[in-house]
């Protein structure tokens, strides 16, 4: 069940007649992480031409908005409000001229070392548009006395610390970023055309499936990747010892369609479901996932254990955030405007539910409440990650340590305040064997405390 938010998804293409409505399809596919803003940037003669938008990327951008963004190189991004407020001002790419010169960047992540960053600028008289992380580099770039936009943005990148993949449009470039650890993903592709083929760049590679791209490989961490009518070139930040791929891009967040850090997302998710199998046993007579991000995970578990998998639980995938419920209040609808348990298959059997992760607990208490008002005998909770025991500081929107279910009771407190027979979690151990990791280039921070950074307080 959705209970974190995603971040952000980056798009770009360097040279391709339809840009702006392939950079709109690409966004498309990445729509999954992020649905508050939209927005894409197209570079046209050295000018750029921007449309944002608050809301879904079909909603945000019209057949008159894509006629209008003209120009073979643009860029795109979709929005979850990890930091700053989720107003207009706040959507990306976000804009600005620097020395005479547009720039625009998207960016997926979350710089921690912000607060310093901004106080400073501020102290020496920079007025901030917006109110997020992003704006920093901006500013930085601003300030810069390099000649070339290379050296300034290299000379600027250093000063961040955190999560950063960047894809960033000035007047003759298209540049990609990933930051030295590597936080988030950014994957390279080429799309074919009539006289050769246009590089793409997008957050995770199910963008380059829906436009017909070939993946060619992933940026490395700290890898700066910049295409422009002369070629392509790459520099290189100062390289980390240690690299900290978010794991939980591969629990949750991606498609499980992507392939992302080289390995399919899909198969992670089985992989998790087949690991809590075997840690984790249980009798029983069905397993049902929480739809739709338990169901790899529970197709593992079915595997493993041998118990049949089914569909006990549907979602409406239709479910906005602007819900309103009748006023009468009769009862509250909570869960089950979005989950409906269906007593044709649940009824009379011992039923394990699996469900990715538990934030709070609160909705993990009302699918098991649901479950066993459907006729279920037992219900046995089994979640595909180690428990949730600390927020996350690169981008993902968590709610802090004391809303944490995990953080602040025992496995045996939890199951009880869920109300379920009996609950499993997957091992830290579990979980990198599952996603084929090792603690020296995945993050984990928020199932492990080892958070890959130090931290602003
Ligand atoms: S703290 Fe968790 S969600 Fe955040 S980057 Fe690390 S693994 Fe990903």
């Amino acid at each position: 069940m959705k209970s974190w938010h995603e971040e952000c998804g980056v798009f770009g293409i360097w040279n391709h007649p339809e840009a702006s409505r392939i950079t709109y399809l690409g966004l498309f596919a990445l729509q999954h992480r992020g649905q508050e803003s939209c927005g894409i940037v197209s570079l046209n003669n050295k000018l750029h031409i921007h449309h944002k938008a608050l809301g879904l990327v079909a909603d945000g951008f019209s057949e008159s908005v894509l006629d209008r963004l003209k120009g073979p190189t643009s860029i795109g991004h979709v929005r979850y409000a990890t930091t700053g407020d989720n107003l207009l001002t706040n959507a990306q790419p976000l804009t600005a001229t620097l020395k005479e010169e547009p720039i625009a960047i998207a960016h997926n992540g979350n710089i921690v070392n912000t607060k310093s960053i901004r106080k400073n600028l501020q102290d020496r008289g920079a007025i901030f548009q917006g109110t997020t992380d992003t704006e920093v580099l901006l500013h930085l770039l601003a300030r810069d006395s390099g000649s070339q936009f290379e050296d300034r943005l290299v000379n600027s990148l250093v000063q961040l610390q955190g999560a950063y993949s960047l894809v960033i449009l000035n007047s003759e470039k298209l540049i990609a970023v990933r930051d030295p650890m590597g936080f988030r993903p950014l994957s390279l592709g080429q799309l074919q055309k009539e006289d050769g083929f246009s590089w793409v760049v997008a957050s995770e590679t199910c963008a380059f499936d829906l436009i017909g791209a070939k993946f060619v490989r992933d940026l490395e961490p700290g890898e700066i990747f910049i295409v422009s009518d002369g070629g392509t070139r790459q520099l290189w930040l100062p390289k980390s010892p240690k690299k900290a791929q978010c794991i939980f891009e591969h629990v949750y967040f991606s498609r499980p369609d992507s392939i992302v850090f080289g390995q399919g997302v899909y198969d992670s998710r089985k992989n998790l479901g087949r690991l809590l199998a075997q840690e984790c046993p249980v009798k029983a007579d069905l397993v049902v996932p929480v739809p739709d991000s338990g169901v790899a995970a529970a197709l593992g578990y079915s595997e493993e254990s041998g118990i049949p998998f089914d569909l006990g639980i549907i979602r409406n995938h239709y479910v906005g955030r602007t819900f309103i419920e009748p006023r009468s209040n009769i009862r509250s609808f909570g869960v089950k405007i979005k989950l409906n348990p269906m007593s044709s298959i649940l009824k009379g059997k011992r039923i394990v539910v699996i469900d990715d992760s538990i934030v709070r607990g609160t909705t993990s208490k009302k699918i098991i409440g649901l479950v066993r008002g459907s006729g279920a005998t037992e219900v046995h909770l089994r979640v595909a990650a180690p428990p949730t025991t600390g927020p996350c500081y690169y981008g993902v929107d968590t709610p802090s340590r004391s809303e944490l279910i995990a953080a602040n009771n025992t496995q045996e407190q939890i199951r009880q305040f869920v109300e379920a027979d009996s609950i499993g979690y997957l091992s830290v151990e579990g979980l990198f064997k599952a996603v084929k990791a090792t603690s020296q280039s995945y993050c984990a921070a928020c199932f492990d405390g080892k958070y890959p950074t130090a931290l602003e307080t």
